[in-house]
């Protein structure tokens, strides 16, 4: 079985986002850049797959400025077997980049296509989704706990009710939730080896894909401040400002 696992470069979870002074964005320059978490839970997961005897293949894409190149080396020390390189300056909106992996998918023709469940960035968490409905692939988004079997993946999903398991027919989709499992930390040896295993490089153009934007971000503004808080003496004087001041009781 081959999975195909999409990556995304972002800005590492550490860092405090700064909003680029004429509003446009947020200010990448000199920013660390990172594995978006979930894409992490992913190719932790397809590695797993791989080491239990399920997966004979784990290959990765990310898509993006060449600098993505550095993201995919790292999930290739994770354990990926060969990274795709789709190299494009433009930043793909989400119905692109599902288009583009769509493009990918059927080049590569895996039975399991793993995603993030949303990239930390934007948090959109609709890649996979209109992935599933690009392909026509049956998608279990939000997983918690993954099982292959005969021909078939099941899938246990976060909801906000609780739990919902789904068993879907291989091919198919799967979006990572955080608790699925707890990503490796690269070995030296790993990341040493990582730098000579395969990197194809493509382009939209050669996939037949047009990244032109569907989306237009109008303007970025960072959360107001929180203002900060007030002691009060007792339990009185909290409802008295409870009832008078806040007005919510
Ligand atoms: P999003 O829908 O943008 O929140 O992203 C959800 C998931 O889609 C991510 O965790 C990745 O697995 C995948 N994805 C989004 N953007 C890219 C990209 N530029 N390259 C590869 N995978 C991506």
């Amino acid at each position: 079985m081959k999975v195909l696992v999409a990556v995304k470069r972002v800005i590492d979870y550490n860092v405090k986002v700064r909003v680029k002074a004429d509003q446009s964005d947020v200010d990448l320059a000199n920013v660390k850049m990172a594995l978006n978490p979930f894409c992490e839970i992913a190719v932790e997961e397809a590695v797993r797959l791989k080491e239990k005897g399920i997966a004979n293949e784990v290959v990765v894409v990310s898509i993006g400025p060449k600098a993505v190149q550095e993201q995919l080396r790292t999930a290739l020390a994770l354990g990926a077997d060969r990274a795709i390189h789709v190299e494009t300056d433009e930043m793909p909106d989400s119905l692109a980049v599902a288009k583009l992996l769509q493009a990918v998918v059927a080049k590569e023709e895996p039975q399991l296509v793993i995603l993030g469940k949303q990239a930390i960035d934007s948090d959109n968490n609709q890649t996979g989704q209109m992935l599933g409905a690009l392909t026509g692939m049956p998608q279990g988004t939000f997983a918690s706990k993954v099982s292959v079997e005969d021909g078939t993946v099941s899938v246990t999903r976060e909801v906000d009710g609780g739990l919902q398991t789904v068993q879907l027919q291989l091919p198919a989709i799967v979006t990572t939730d955080l608790r699925l499992n707890e990503p490796r930390y690269a070995s030296l040896p790993n990341i040493m080896k990582a730098k000579k295993k395969p990197l194809d490089v493509t382009t939209p153009a050669e996939l037949g894909v047009t990244v032109a934007r569907t989306v237009k971000v109008v303007k970025v503004e960072a959360p107001a401040e929180r203002s900060a808080g007030v002691k009060v003496a007792d339990v009185a004087e909290l409802v008295d400002k409870l009832k008078n001041e806040a007005k919510v009781l």
